[in-house]
């Protein structure tokens, strides 16, 4: 298993100014640079995320091709995490209609429209449809849809495409993994990312420390 951001690099982060995250693109670079990471992408959810929870829509995303780094050396980079939306495997990536090159593909249980235990076929024609654009799998094993998700089966097609599986420190801090299928992903998985998920800004460090904590505990990092 290949761990793609060892060092200090975060692939994963919400803003306030277009998603549910609790601070601004300029707190999270500055706090960034203070931690020591040199690399970072944040990854507003979609619109689908967005319309159905009324989050932020006040703010042009157009303006993020102005923007600059003015605080300190951290690369900074804008993604998408992207909605799986049915079980034909369609997905929302865009916001306000841009899209990025950098799109995360992940389940979420308020946006999903098909039955729960439909997400087998959903990620299978999902990855079958969109392999070529998707950066990796946000958070695979999270509890929402564990009691329905065959693990070990999309960590082999996920593989099949060379799509990294991610191990998720937000929700593995906050009780919203399933422990087990993270342990059979990691298995299995070919390559990986590890991110925090960072919806407030502390996670930045205490998300992606603990996920590494746990490769750690459970014998997963050499
Ligand atoms: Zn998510
Ligand atoms: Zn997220």
């Amino acid at each position: 298993m290949q761990i793609i951001n060892p060092g200090p690099e975060d692939y994963h982060i919400h803003s306030i100014n277009y998603s549910d995250g609790l601070m601004t693109i300029e707190e999270i670079v500055q706090y960034a640079g203070k931690i020591g990471m040199e690399k970072i992408v944040i990854t507003d959810h979609s619109q689908a995320t967005n319309d159905k929870s009324g989050f932020a829509g006040k703010t042009y995303r157009s303006l993020i091709r102005r923007w600059k780094n003015v605080h300190n050396e951290v690369q900074v980079s804008f993604g998408i995490e992207g909605d799986l939306l049915n079980e034909d495997g369609e997905i929302c990536d865009h916001i306000q209609g841009k899209k990025s090159d950098f799109l995360i593909l992940s389940a979420h249980k308020s946006v999903y429209q098909s039955n729960p235990n439909t997400i087998n076929q959903a990620y299978l024609k999902a990855l079958e449809r969109h392999h070529t654009k998707i950066a990796f799998l946000g958070h695979p094993c999270i509890r929402d849809f564990a009691d329905y998700l065959d693990i070990e089966a999309l960590t082999k097609n996920a593989n099949q495409y060379n799509i990294p599986l991610e191990v998720n420190g937000a929700n593995l801090l906050n009780n919203k993994t399933n422990k087990d299928n993270l342990r059979r992903m990691l298995t299995l998985a070919d390559i990986i990312y590890v991110n925090s998920d960072a919806h407030v800004l502390c996670e930045l460090k205490t998300a992606r420390e603990g996920a590494f904590k746990f490769l750690k505990e459970e014998g997963f990092l050499k």
